[in-house]
């Protein structure tokens, strides 16, 4: 008992981890450099799953006392497309990640870390992927602006259709004949050796009456097509483009 008591009463001292000055160890804040001390260490699962779900806002760093890198995440969404937490992620994965404290996360989960891991490692390579295609087309196209823009636009719609119908209107031929006109983009990057548009007409009354069809050979990679279609019925007042197809 006696010696119990006189443990106690001894001032354990330690070096206070931020600025080194020895202070008494039972103090909750360093008094040289204000700094609070033994805090309760921040839980592993929390830290991951918010880096994971809402890093690119620093929130992970937030919540382990990392406030001004928080701040700095916030305001690069993540600091540079999300690159900042996806290495922290990594950190936290690996068991690395120490809070403002200098203390590791508490509760490691090694199959969070697994499943964490993997994911974030898929969406990294698909980004780079994406980012390394982008950085290509760019390159490729960059002698001429206009069909940069143009392949950045076809980019998106290139998944749907390899012939595409980007305008359409009536319009009127050489000798005042009426004529469906408009222009079809070649969206892949192959020349189109033959490419035929073919359009159903209709009278007033909605009824099938007729078609017309157009065609053209060479369609260059991102070409445009001016198509001019026929109207030989006198009955047709609508039309409706069927099908673009070409090989
Ligand atoms: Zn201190």
């Amino acid at each position: 008992m006696a010696n119990e008591s006189i443990q106690q009463n001894q001032v354990q001292m330690q070096k206070c981890p931020f600025c080194g000055e020895l202070i008494d160890s039972s103090v909750q804040k360093c008094k040289y450099c204000g700094e609070w001390l033994n805090k309760p260490q921040k839980d592993f699962k929390t830290t991951a799953l918010l880096c994971f779900f809402l890093g690119w806002l620093g929130i992970h760093r937030f919540y382990t006392g990392y406030i001004g890198i928080g701040i700095v995440q916030i305001l690069t969404f993540g600091g540079f497309c999300g690159i900042w937490p996806t290495i922290d992620m990594y950190s936290i994965a690996l068991g690395n990640y120490k809070d403002r404290n200098n203390k590791p996360l508490k509760e490691y989960n090694k199959t969070l870390s697994i499943v964490l891991s993997i994911i974030i490692t898929i969406a990294l390579v698909f980004n780079l992927h994406n980012f390394f295609d982008g950085w290509n087309n760019t390159g490729t196209n960059k002698t001429n602006a206009t069909s940069q823009q143009q392949s950045s636009t076809n980019q998106i719609k290139t998944a749907k259709q390899d012939l595409e119908v980007i305008e359409h209107h009536p319009c009127t031929g050489d000798f005042g004949s009426r004529m469906v006109c408009g222009t079809i983009v070649n969206n892949t990057n192959r020349t189109k050796g033959y490419a035929q548009v073919e359009i159903n007409l209709y009278d007033a009354s909605g009824n099938l009456v007729d078609s017309t069809l157009d065609n053209i050979n060479n369609l260059e990679p991102n070409g445009k097509w001016k198509f001019k279609a026929p109207i030989m019925d006198d009955s047709v007042t609508n039309y409706k483009i069927k099908d673009v197809t070409g090989f």
